[in-house]
């Protein structure tokens, strides 16, 4: 792991645990015929990275690859992605990657409100597992889950609150911005701030876990006057967070 990275600092949730959590909850969606997405997959697709993450990338939902690999983003949007997070110096590895519907929809079609509420518990529980004090939404689909009734070509790039100790940064789909190049572009500056938030979200666990106040200056993403150093504006008006996952305590 490269010590360099912001991420590769002592969590403050311990890990203890988590994969043995985590293994059933991957089962069950496995196993799900919760909607009628499970009668078209391949496999479904529950996620994969760090179950210790700083951060979490949410998409919207497995494509031709990834339901025959069983990983969410290893096609030519996951390669973009991968691309996009180590040219801020961010492995995936040290990621935790999934996607709002874990089984893939028929000719890559828009998830139907009835398939996104079905698998919707599945994603709380994710959340609540890994409790990541970033959850970066990729398209309109995620972001509609924690910043509902936004516009993603409006807010893309933006930071905000979304309670339980917990921010969120709206992008772009990869496959979106494959397809347009202005959003490429947009896409490939958004993810410059993520650095710098994850380097502020582990200070503030670190701080944390030690029982300490947070260190003079050290602003984090829970913060209702936090900023990033985002050119753009950052909202920072607490909204709910409808993934429902227990208040983060520490932060
Ligand atoms: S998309 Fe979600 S709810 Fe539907 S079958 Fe797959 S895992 Fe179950």
């Amino acid at each position: 792991m490269d010590p360099a990275s912001p991420t590769n600092r002592a969590p403050a949730i311990e890990a203890e645990g988590k994969g043995e959590r985590m293994y059933p909850l991957e089962q069950a969606i496995c196993t799900c015929q919760q909607c009628r997405l499970a009668g078209g997959r391949t496999q479904a697709v529950p996620g994969a990275g760090n179950y210790n993450a700083v951060v979490m990338f949410v998409g919207e939902g497995p494509g031709f690859e990834e339901d025959r690999q069983g990983r969410p983003f290893v096609g030519r949007s996951g390669q973009f992605l991968t691309e996009m997070l180590n040219s801020v110096g961010i492995r995936r590895e040290e990621v935790y990657i999934t996607n709002v519907v874990k089984c893939r929809p028929p000719d890559n079609r828009d998830p139907l409100p009835d398939e996104l509420l079905a698998c919707s518990d599945y994603l709380t529980r994710q959340v609540a597992l890994i409790n990541p004090r970033i959850i970066v939404t990729l398209g309109r689909f995620s972001m509609q889950r924690w910043l509902p009734g936004a516009s993603i070509t409006k807010v893309h790039g933006q930071v905000r609150n979304i309670g339980h100790g917990r921010i969120a940064l709206a992008m772009f789909h990869p496959a979106a911005a494959l397809r347009n190049p202005q959003w490429r572009r947009e896409f490939a500056q958004d993810i410059q701030i993520l650095p710098n938030l994850i380097a502020r979200a582990s200070k503030a666990n670190e701080a944390a876990a030690r029982g300490e106040a947070l260190p003079a200056g050290v602003p984090h993403p829970g913060d209702p006057d936090y900023r990033s150093d985002s050119a753009k504006p950052v909202t920072s008006t607490a909204q709910a967070d409808s993934s429902g996952d227990k208040p983060a305590g520490l932060l």
